[in-house]
């Protein structure tokens, strides 16, 4: 499968100057798969998004199909929430699909909506998305004056109103637990599951949760039918997936390709590959919480099952190449320091285990550490890993443990290198009964 074979179903005519707007996406055929949906029955709808095979599109790749027919029938208040706080880093393709072409989010939130029986639907954005927020907000007001919001959409007798809601800033909230928390005005905390969201979610009620990618494929989906969407891709990753090609690449940017497609021919193909004369070291497949994989690894396949397979995952589709200049020390020690700050406190070996991991790596950057202090580092990613009330612990753990366990003589190095340097011989206080325990600063 090569980039020129690549179907564009997402990005196809993203540029197109005022897609944004409501007449532009319409003269492309926005809004005509809704229609029809409106008219089919709802279990219709989901035996076709089960036969797409779609996994969702936010990091965990639960089959969309499943999940729908998990949101109970019946006459009760049920809710349909779209995670837009798109905040792993090396992440940005939903921001791209918000910004250029909100109306088939809205769209596809509609026949989400309908299918599952949800009257009330929010997209939660994260706070940062500042300009993508007010496309969105102009994008919904646009569609309710259309007939496309509000009750009986165009006659069906399906109500439905949509807000946007603004995050806070927190990376936490892009777990589906701790956004409904923060959407009902709590503090953005992960609950304890079971129960999910889909029997117990917003204000208790029945939620329908997914993100941004996820929904704005459920028109393409029906727009071309379930079997032929499934024909896309390869076996249990069916489709074409939005990806962001980040760090030392020549052509960093968003990408559409068809799942199964080789990693060299996205990283080295479509992004260009590392400047001249330099080589992949490592890369992420799934954005920072994914254990990287090596230059040996660009020639699996790009899908769900194979990263797995191959010790990491696919992720939310971010890959972040990092180039022989790069420092595993370095990148590990900005991991731990990113998802320290973001931990939410709540469980004991995310909240400690997070800060012991920084604590240690920063003495390894300084090279106060020893090669069994490195053993210790990765003890605790492995009390952290499936040790936790949600994913961030292992969202560092993984990578950080990735790093340490490929990279270790690097890192061996690295200790011995700093212990020779004048650096930290000027640290060195014999009155102290050996090195002061801080990282030392040279001021020249
Ligand atoms: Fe909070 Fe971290 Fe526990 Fe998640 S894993 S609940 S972020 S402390």
């Amino acid at each position: 499968m090569t980039a020129s074979a690549t179907p564009h179903l997402l990005l196809d005519g993203i540029d197109e100057p005022g897609l944004n707007t409501l007449p532009v996406y319409a003269r492309r055929g926005g809004y005509e798969v809704m229609k029809d949906a409106l008219r089919r029955p709802q279990d219709g709808i989901v035996e076709e998004l089960k036969q797409s095979g779609l996994r969702g599109r936010g990091g965990a790749g639960f089959p969309l199909g499943m999940k729908a027919s998990f949101i109970p029938a019946g006459d009760i208040d049920k809710y349909l929430v779209c995670n837009a706080d798109e905040s792993e880093p090396g992440t940005f393709k939903d921001r791209e699909i918000m910004q250029k072409c909100p109306h088939r989010l809205i769209e596809g939130m509609i026949i989400a909506a309908y299918t599952v029986g949800a009257n009330k639907a929010f997209i939660f954005i994260r706070g940062e998305y500042m300009h993508q927020a007010d496309v969105l907000e102009a994008a919904v007001e646009e569609a309710k004056a259309a007939g496309y919001l509000g009750n009986d959409i165009l006659g069906s007798g399906f109500n439905l109103d949509l807000w946007v809601h603004r995050g806070a800033g927190a990376y936490i909230c892009g777990e589906e637990t701790g956004l409904l928390d923060s959407l009902e005005g709590k503090r953005g905390n992960p609950r304890l599951k079971p129960p999910f969201p889909a029997n117990q979610g917003l204000y208790q009620g029945p939620t329908l949760i997914n993100n941004v990618e996820t929904l704005s494929t459920i028109p393409v989906i029906l727009g071309m039918g379930g079997e032929e969407y499934a024909k896309l891709g390869v076996e249990r990753s069916s489709g074409t997936k939005l990806i962001s090609v980040s760090g030392h690449v020549q052509r960093p940017g968003n990408y559409e390709i068809e799942l199964g497609m080789k990693a060299r021919d996205i990283i080295e193909g479509l992004a260009g590959g590392t400047t001249p004369g330099h080589r992949v070291k490592f890369w992420f497949p799934g954005g920072s919480s994914s254990p990287v994989l090596l230059e040996d690894d660009l020639d699996l396949t790009y899908d769900f099952d194979t990263m797995a397979k191959a010790g990491s995952m696919l992720g939310s589709g971010a890959i972040i190449v990092c180039d022989d200049t790069t420092s595993p020390v370095d990148v590990a020690l900005k991991l731990a320091t990113f998802y320290r700050h973001e931990s939410c406190g709540k469980c004991t070996p995310c909240r400690e285990g997070t800060n012991w991991t920084l604590r240690m790596l920063e003495r390894v950057e300084a090279g106060l550490a020893t090669p069994m202090d490195l053993d210790r580092i990765e003890s605790v990613q492995n009390q952290i890993m499936g040790n936790c009330l949600c994913v961030l612990g292992d969202a560092m753990a993984m990578p950080v443990s990735s790093l340490v366990k490929k990279f270790r003589g690097e890192f061996e190095e690295h200790l011995e290198k700093k212990r020779a340097s004048e650096d930290f011989m000027l640290g060195f206080d014999p009155a102290a009964g050996g090195h002061v325990d801080t990282p030392i600063r040279v001021v020249a």
